[in-house]
């Protein structure tokens, strides 16, 4: 993670030049009665004209659905609360119970995790099933190739000298050639994709957020300096335009990721950004012209507050000093370049603020905290654009190595204010979660079970 027509067409008024009665002549007459038959054999279609197409669906996914808290999160946070019982910190364990039922996004991040959506699905239908509550499963899709072009932490397991594009593709809509031996013929099929995974029966039955590949675009708008950067900001594109247009289900929402306000919260890069969202998306029109994106999700897997009660000295200069301020500096943007702004906001690990010494600093920050729990409520977001407050890294898996021999090693996992030594990106990090609940804002109830 980093920082850094219906055309309106009007009814030609051709009026008649001359009196169209009966009475006129014969022959008029007789054309006339042709046109009374004519119309008459038309009316029952006329008057049975298709009713006007609905509404275009344009409504906050996150009302009237119960996002899901995962087993697989819930299973990890065992560990620290055996940590606090060993501690015989009661009521911290009991905290982390807490956090076992806070819904947060699951990840795929590489082929091998398309295996997990099936049973997520399985496990989400029975909580549905259970509570009777529509239940709304967070997915993020992460998986670009050259991923993470602009640090080392996160580099994935495609690669453009491997023909990452087209493995990118299959992974997210990938195909299989199978004999039809009724025909002797080879068909295609869906095979083992993220697409054919949120297509199934079951997952028909659940409301979906997937939110693509958290950093990438941002990259594009401020790092394209960045060999690495530079060189797959067409795959980029190309592959998150194919990816919306291939996830596109009544029950999913898309949002695309926007990075955070000390990021493209910057006056100069509000309109480039605005411009990178709105061109993908019409990218993916080419591929699929129904195409459409429900907004963007911003702060993810950084530490910046929706609201910050002080604001931090490294935001002057900034007007998008906390995330709200920055979905307010965007929004104009993204209406100019037509790109919806509805937002979620990563607030997992944004609880305490004054815990970093420049905006740059992403890794594994000392002295998180969990951060405002996951919700809808316009109480709480105090802004339309807002659609939730969500947690999409899940607290507790490390941002990225602090060992210096590691191929993945990013500088950024030892700065002065980060938590050291850290596992790889991605693992579970217990020392760091025992942080995060007790600096957790506001405070976590103690679940006894
Ligand atoms: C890692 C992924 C991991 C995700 C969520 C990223 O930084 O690269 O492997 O799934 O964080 O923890």
């Amino acid at each position: 993670m980093r920082f850094l027509s219906l055309k309106c067409v009007h009814p030609h008024s051709s009026s008649p030049h001359a009196s169209f009665g009966p009475s006129s002549s014969p022959l008029l007459a007789m054309q006339y009665l042709q046109f009374l038959t004519a119309v008459l054999a038309l009316a029952p279609g006329i008057l049975a004209s298709p009713k006007p197409p609905a509404p275009a669906k344009d409504a906050n996914p996150y009302v009237g659905v119960e996002p899901y808290a995962n087993k697989g999160y819930a299973k990890k946070l065992e560990e620290t609360i055996k940590y606090f019982n060993k501690e015989k910190d009661y009521v911290n364990a009991g905290r982390t119970r807490t956090v076992q039922k806070v819904p947060t996004f699951a990840w795929v991040s590489d082929t091998a995790g398309i295996a997990s959506i099936k049973p997520l699905i399985k496990e989400a239908l029975d909580a549905q099933k259970r509570t009777g509550k529509k239940q709304l499963l967070q997915i993020v899709v992460y998986n670009l190739p050259e991923r993470d072009c602009s640090a080392k932490a996160s580099d994935g397991e495609f690669h453009l000298a491997d023909d990452g594009l087209n493995k990118y593709k299959k992974y997210i809509d990938g195909k299989a050639s199978i004999l039809d031996e009724h025909v002797n013929k080879l068909t295609e099929v869906p095979s083992l994709a993220v697409a054919a995974e949120l297509s199934t029966v079951d997952a028909m039955k659940l409301q979906f957020t997937i939110l693509l590949e958290p950093d990438s675009l941002g990259n594009l708008v401020t790092n394209l300096g960045v060999e690495k950067c530079a060189k797959a900001a067409d795959a980029y594109k190309e592959g998150t335009s194919y990816a919306i247009a291939k996830l596109q289900r009544n029950n999913i929402a898309l949002y695309l990721d926007a990075a955070h306000g000390g990021w493209l919260g910057w006056n100069d890069n509000l309109a480039p950004a605005a411009k990178v969202f709105a061109e993908v998306l019409e990218g993916a029109k080419v591929v699929n012209p129904t195409a459409k994106v429900r907004g963007l999700a911003i702060n993810v897997s950084n530490y910046n507050q929706y609201v910050s009660a002080v604001r931090e000295n490294y935001t002057e200069w900034n007007n998008s000093w906390d995330e709200y301020h920055y979905v307010e500096s965007l929004t104009p943007h993204l209406m100019e370049a037509g790109y919806p702004a509805h937002f979620i906001v990563d607030q997992g690990r944004s609880g305490k603020g004054g815990i970093r010494t420049s905006w740059g600093q992403w890794c594994n920050i000392r002295n998180a905290g969990f951060g405002t729990r996951p919700t809808a409520d316009q109480k709480v977001l105090n802004n339309t654009n807002v659609d939730a407050i969500v947690w999409v890294k899940p607290g507790g898996e490390s941002d990225g190595t602090s060992d210096e021999t590691a191929v993945r090693f990013d500088e950024n996992c030892r700065s002065e204010v980060a938590h050291v030594p850290a596992p790889e990106a991605g693992q579970w990090f217990n020392d760091f979660v025992v942080n995060l609940v007790k600096n957790a804002d506001p405070p976590l109830k103690v679940s006894l079970f």
